[in-house]
């Protein structure tokens, strides 16, 4: 009899283990959603009745197992759903498994009454542990009135209670403990996963947050296009890289022509939005060429770099460029060269070498932009 009494225990145990594993992101609690109770109770109840499979048979129609213990344990953990769902499983179970007898439809009440008084017991403000024990205490006692309606020798009766109590009680402590263990282990993995998920969206936050910094901080606030530094850093990287190859690296410049009177004349928002206009119209116009990038420079003068392109070329990029300004048809009526808002350019080509650097690109096509201004401006210089 003891033999089949631990064997009912270890299979509760090792039940609540796995169920436990199956149901790890569907905690059984008083305040779950009906449908954890229902799958919840549903598996006590089956639960219940692998118990009964191996139980064992005290006389022909009597049979004792540790089945109460899947309803209390349903009862402690989730309330009265699941403990009735259990029960009414476990009943039906114990009327169908070994046919239906006297026996087997006053064990069913037994089973059904304790489901409905652990759930109504389950309610009371009181200690999980202290709960969980008394619990047990009432599927004992409705156990023991069948017991007693069914087993006519007292000494047999008295033997086969006070093992199942034994059994019951210790069974019952593990169950119980080992069902917190669970809970608690599974509730401390669902918060971990949690917090590394919300981890791992905060990296992928940071580093969204890190790239639009870094494009930020290459982008002039004004006009959207490439600030200086993107000017430094694309001028230094396409100098050494054609460098090796030994092709022309092209620099043209332009600055918009007496841009302080028409500031002194528009005022400084509308000389803001005449930047922002001109950037944009530029940047359209260069946007198809994969070997150009357009920055602004530094106040009113702006930097085509182009690379891979002979002089010739940059002429016929320079000239579009100062026919789509004059397409914008920006009144400036205090310039005084014209009665719209004109550019001069300034080219400058060199095929880098060790001996030159960036920077004397860079004065090289300052000089011919200079030489635009002096020769009248609105026009075209080279080196
Ligand atoms: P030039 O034809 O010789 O280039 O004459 P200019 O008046 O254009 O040249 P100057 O260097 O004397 O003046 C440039 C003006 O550009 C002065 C400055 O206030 C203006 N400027 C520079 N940056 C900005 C800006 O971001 N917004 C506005 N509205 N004006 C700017
Ligand atoms: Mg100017
Ligand atoms: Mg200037």
């Amino acid at each position: 009899m003891i033999k089949d009494f631990v064997s009912n225990a270890t299979i509760l145990i090792a039940s609540f283990t796995v169920m436990g594993q199956i149901f790890k992101n569907m905690p059984l609690s008083p305040s779950s959603p009906h449908s954890s109770k229902l799958y919840w109770g549903i598996c006590y109840g089956v639960l219940g009745n692998i118990l009964m499979v191996f139980s064992f048979q005290i006389n022909s129609t009597t049979i004792a197992d540790l089945r109460h213990l899947a309803i209390v344990v349903a009862a402690a953990f989730g309330g009265g759903v699941p403990a009735i769902i259990a029960s009414i499983i476990i009943a039906l179970g114990r009327l169908t498994l070994f046919g239906i007898t006297d026996t087997a439809f006053v064990a069913a009440i037994s089973a059904l009454l304790t489901g409905i008084v652990c759930g109504w017991f389950s309610k009371l403000n009181i200690k999980l542990t202290l709960k969980a024990f008394s619990m047990n205490i009432i599927g004992l006692f409705f156990i023991s009135i069948v017991f007693a309606i069914y087993i006519e020798d007292s000494k047999t009766l008295l033997n086969v209670l006070m093992l199942h109590y034994l059994i019951s009680l210790i069974g019952g402590f593990f169950a119980f403990h080992l069902s917190v263990y669970i809970v608690n282990t599974n509730a401390a993995e669902r918060e971990l996963n949690l917090s590394l998920l919300k981890l791992q969206e905060s990296e992928q936050k940071l580093h969204k947050a890190n790239e639009l910094l870094s494009e930020l901080s290459y982008m002039d606030g004004l006009t959207g296009i490439g600030n200086r530094r993107h000017f430094d850093e694309i001028l230094n990287k396409e100098w050494t890289s054609l460098i090796s190859i030994q092709s022309p690296l092209t620099l043209l410049m332009f600055d918009i022509d007496f841009f302080k009177k028409y500031n002194d004349t528009y005022g400084h928002p509308a000389g803001d939005q005449c930047l922002q206009t001109i950037s944009s119209a530029i940047n359209n116009l260069v946007a198809n060429n994969p070997y150009s990038t357009f920055c602004r420079y530094g106040g009113e003068e702006f930097a085509l770099i182009l690379s891979k392109t002979k002089l010739d070329k940059a002429i016929d990029i320079a000239k579009l460029l100062q026919k789509k300004i004059q397409s914008l048809n920006i009144e400036h009526r205090n310039s005084e060269i014209s009665d719209i808002v004109t550019i001069s350019i300034g080219i400058a080509t060199i095929i880098p070498n060790s001996e030159v650097q960036p920077k004397d690109l860079i004065h090289l096509a300052d000089t011919s932009l200079y030489t635009s201004k002096t020769n009248g401006r609105n026009t075209i210089s080279t080196l």
